[in-house]
């Protein structure tokens, strides 16, 4: 802040940007965060015609936010929920939850609330977080393949040295992986850390930066993007649903059959066959990477309520869902390949995301590391196997449209 003495008001602050004097995206520098969005709200009210008078009522300092936007004029309020209590017997999560829910989608929570029920009448859900790793795939320009060869033989040769570079950079970061992909005179060199209970983006990028530094040095390759996009990140990637990004996590549940009966109005062997008719064969049918129902909507309602960035949903609904019957009842799972959640860092830390956190006891770093968002990690997916049940089950039923027009929408 250069100026702050005089105090500016918004009105003030922004007369001084329509004169030319102060640039729109560094009113910051002029006022205090809050007066800045203030006057911005202004200019952009003139400009378009549009009243922000919602938009500007946020419950949180502008300085908090700092860290999370440019340009900022207020905030988006979107309502928030929960579903549950529903049992978790996860490897880090342990407990009966109420799972925070973001979303303008009606029907949404009381459909997986639905599931959370069956669920918990069921003796709970199992969850296991099975490989963990954020990923960061600079891509390098060799002369050939023969020197492409060469710089992938390096690298496995020297992943000590890679692993010293990197992790110099942060103090909870650790380089578990570096795998090369040669492709003509591209090598792509796709590392793999253990970020703890950070989702990791950050941390990967500067980590791998201090490595290709040393790869430029040591080696006579060039890079020529610190993202050469097999990393992948926020893009529809097979390499995610196989090898895994982020978190791997997998959940599962046995209903007995009268449950599904009573709770479900439908049988084990109906909510199998729409799986495998509509989840199996009409996702393959379609090249579709997601083999599920709809994981996504309870990966991006919780994305929403705890922080985490929403454009990694793209990622996190990279999910298959199973359902098979069992001499006592369903057999149901669902396994999310791909989903990048942290507890600390990014939208993690304003103020309402930090609550929604609080509500499944997973703010900040665990302890060990890593518990926090492994936890998080495992309740997210519970959440997307009540979502499956209950949408599952309403399509076996047929009921479907009949709940969207009882909840009139
Ligand atoms: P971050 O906010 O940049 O960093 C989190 C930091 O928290 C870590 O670097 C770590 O510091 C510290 N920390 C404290 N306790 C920790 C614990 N228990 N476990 C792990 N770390 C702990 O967050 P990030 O997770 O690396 O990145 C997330 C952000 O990246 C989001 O805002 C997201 O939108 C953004 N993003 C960035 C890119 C990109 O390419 N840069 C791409 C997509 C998204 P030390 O490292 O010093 O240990």
């Amino acid at each position: 802040m250069t100026d702050s003495d005089t105090d500016p008001t918004p009105e003030a602050l922004a007369e001084r940007v329509r004169a030319g004097e102060v640039r729109f995206h560094a009113l910051e520098e002029h006022a205090d965060p809050d007066t800045a969005t203030a006057a911005r709200r202004l200019l952009v009210e003139e400009q378009s015609g549009a009243s922000l008078e919602t938009v500007g009522e946020y419950a949180f300092d502008a300085a908090a936010a700092d860290p999370n936007i440019e340009n900022m004029i207020g905030a988006v309020q979107i309502p928030a929920g929960v579903v549950g209590p529903v049992t978790v017997d996860g490897g880090a999560a342990s407990g009966n939850y109420y799972l925070p829910m973001a979303t303008t989608e009606g029907a949404l929570l009381a459909s997986v609330n639905r599931g959370c029920s069956v669920i918990d009448r069921a003796g709970g859900a199992t969850a296991r977080v099975t490989t963990s790793g954020m990923t960061r795939a600079p891509v390098f320009r060799v002369d050939s393949v023969v020197e492409g060869e060469a710089l992938a033989s390096w690298v496995r040769d020297n992943g000590s040295t890679l692993k010293d570079a990197a992790e110099e950079t942060t103090s909870h970061g650790e380089l578990e992986a570096v795998k090369p992909y040669v492709v003509g005179d591209n090598v792509f060199l796709r590392f793999r850390y253990d970020t703890k209970d950070a989702m990791g983006m950050n941390m990967a990028t500067i980590a791998t930066q201090a490595a290709c530094d040393v790869v430029e040095a040591e080696t006579t390759a060039s890079l020529v993007a610190l993202s050469g996009n097999l990393c992948t990140d926020k893009k529809p990637a097979a390499i995610n649903a196989v090898e895994g990004r982020g978190r791997s996590v997998t959940a599962d549940v046995l209903i007995p059959r009268d449950v599904v009966e009573e709770r479900l109005h439908t049988t084990p062997a109906a909510i199998a066959e729409v799986n495998t008719r509509k989840n199996l064969v009409g996702s393959a049918k379609a090249g579709s990477l997601g083999f599920n129902a709809h994981v996504a909507n309870v990966v991006a309602a919780m994305f929403l309520a705890t922080g985490q960035d929403a454009a990694q949903v793209v990622e996190g609904a990279n999910a298959i869902t199973t359902a098979d019957v069992r001499e006592e009842g369903l057999y149901a799972s669902v396994s999310l390949a791909s989903l990048e959640v942290g507890t600390v860092g990014g939208g993690t830390k304003l103020p309402t995301q930090a609550e929604g956190l609080d509500v499944l006891g997973v703010r900040g770093g665990g302890d060990p590391a890593g518990n926090n968002a492994d936890a998080l990690a495992e309740c997210i997916a519970v959440g997307a196997l009540a979502g499956e049940l209950s949408l599952l089950s309403a399509l076996a039923s047929r009921h479907l449209s009949s709940a969207h027009e009882s909840l009139g929408r």
